[in-house]
């Protein structure tokens, strides 16, 4: 199978991007945010499983998640977090692993905003931290949501664990500030990883 190799970062952080710098250069992308929704409706199994522990509101009659349901129900209590949370990322897990063993590449990435605080990170073999620092962040995101305001977006920086700590957690990290070019830190990880699959 290719190489696991999981690319997180806070919100802002421009993990998007530099995951698009990769996919430049051939390499599969799994976007875990998106697919997690994806699975959550149409995944029978993990379905069944929402419906047992929130009830038949969790869809509409359409099949579809019901979102407004699951903001104000599920995700205001930090308990339920814990258990959609548990549904969730395992059946996101082995969709990746499947996924990840199709792939013809030296190696995948997985990108995900809460790699680490969700534990998911440990099924990887090496992880990416996009890092930036707090203002660009959430200058960018304002840039890019002008639905966000900077209340919102701190809200979200909050829940997440804080960019030292990612950086030490992670084994390579990318600095996305102004003065750094984005390319060559991708290609320097780039030659790494190849050399480790050929060896
Ligand atoms: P989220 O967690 O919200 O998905 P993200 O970490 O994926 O965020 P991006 O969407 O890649 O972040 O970047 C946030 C915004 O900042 C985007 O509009 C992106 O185009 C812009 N951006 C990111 N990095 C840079 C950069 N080095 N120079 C200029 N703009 C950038």
């Amino acid at each position: 199978r290719p190489l696991l190799i999981g690319i997180t970062g806070g919100i802002g952080s421009g993990k998007s991007t530099v995951a698009k710098i990769f996919g430049i250069l051939g390499i599969p992308l799994y976007s875990a945010d998106d697919r997690a929704k994806w699975l959550m409706s149409n995944d029978q199994a993990l379905k069944v499983e929402l419906i047992k522990s929130f009830g038949e509101e969790t869809f509409q009659k359409d099949g579809n998640l019901n979102r407004s349901y699951l903001a104000q129900t599920v995700f205001a209590d930090p308990e339920k977090v814990k258990t959609i949370n548990g549904l969730v990322h395992p059946a996101v897990g082995k969709d990746f692993e499947k996924w990840a063993k199709a792939q013809n590449a030296p190696y995948v990435l997985k990108e995900a905003a809460l790699l680490f605080e969700s534990g998911t990170a440990n099924a990887l073999d090496y992880v990416i931290n996009v890092s930036s620092p707090l203002k660009i962040r959430v200058a960018r995101v304002l840039g890019r949501d002008p639905h966000r305001n900077e209340e919102q977006i701190n809200q979200i920086i909050n829940q997440q664990l804080p960019d030292e700590k990612k950086n030490e957690l992670a084994d390579f990290v990318i600095k996305n500030v102004d003065n750094k070019l984005l390319i060559p830190q991708v290609l320097k990880i780039h030659e790494k990883l190849i050399v480790e699959v050929d060896h």
